[in-house]
């Protein structure tokens, strides 16, 4: 399997992805916005896009589909639910179906609502497995719950689903929000020496060229990872006073969740 990351440069920082396989070239497009940029990728590689996925539904995933659809005649993947919002899907997807790609390549679909109620996060089944997860995991961070999303919902995804995967797991989100979130962790957590660490590396990263980090990273820097850590706990109580003794998993999830849409 390769991954071609796409730093599209646009102002909501995505990025796009292609997934080849190495013996016959073909190529999954994953929320190819920049279909400029992903269409001369492809070419340069050699390589056909012949499925689009979108991850989701909001149009800084969707925008460059029909675009890509009409240069290379790719079918459209995404979510079942999604077939009122996103158009032209040949192929809806639930949890577990599975997507090929050429002769080696398989990727797993997870259903993963939170950011949206109709998300698909793809799991790559390969020596080192890769996580493609749209606007629900990014490095450092969790995606927010205003464009039709649920917390509640987010934090189920993130401890039944994402939180399981195998620490070597490779974490390819969909935009580049690196430091602005390892900020917000350190906020929230000012003693996390592997977020300072993590930011001095990255705050001049080229997105061109970024950090791909790993599940584990994500469990050491990712506060909505670290639901229990005592500090992230008593800073919650600082902002929200009339939290119950025993403070559950899912209740610091919310609370951190709302903290970061005003922060
Ligand atoms: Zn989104
Ligand atoms: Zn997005």
């Amino acid at each position: 399997m390769i991954v071609e990351q796409i730093w599209t440069a646009n102002s909501y920082r995505n990025f796009n992805y292609l997934i080849a396989c190495p013996e016959t070239g073909d190529a999954l497009a994953i929320d190819p916005l920049d279909h400029q940029k992903c269409l001369s990728v492809a070419k340069d590689k050699g390589w056909n896009i012949t499925q689009v996925v979108n991850t989701h539904e909001h149009g800084d995933h969707t925008g460059g589909n029909k675009q890509v659809i009409a240069a290379t005649g790719a079918k459209l993947l995404a979510h079942a639910n999604a077939k009122g919002t996103i158009p032209g899907i040949d192929r809806s997807l639930g949890a577990g179906d599975i997507i090929k790609v050429g002769k080696t390549v398989e990727l797993e679909s997870l259903d993963t609502p939170g950011h949206t109620m109709s998300h698909v996060c793809l799991l790559s089944h390969s020596d080192t497995p890769a996580l493609f997860c749209g606007d629900t995991l990014f490095n450092a961070g969790a995606g927010n719950c205003h464009g039709g999303g649920h917390p509640a919902e987010l934090y189920q995804t993130f401890t039944g689903q994402l939180a399981v995967l195998p620490d070597e797991t490779l974490v390819y989100p969909g935009h580049e929000y690196i430091a602005n979130n390892l900020e917000f962790t350190l906020d929230r957590e000012p003693g996390n020496a592997a977020a300072k660490t993590l930011l001095a590396d990255v705050a001049n990263q080229n997105p061109d060229n970024p950090l791909v980090s790993t599940l584990a990273i994500e469990k050491e820097v990712n506060t909505f990872f670290r639901l229990h850590n005592p500090s992230v706990m008593a800073r919650l109580r600082e902002s929200f006073p009339d939290l119950p003794v025993e403070l559950d998993a899912k209740t610091v999830f919310v609370k951190l969740r709302e903290l970061r849409n005003d922060w």
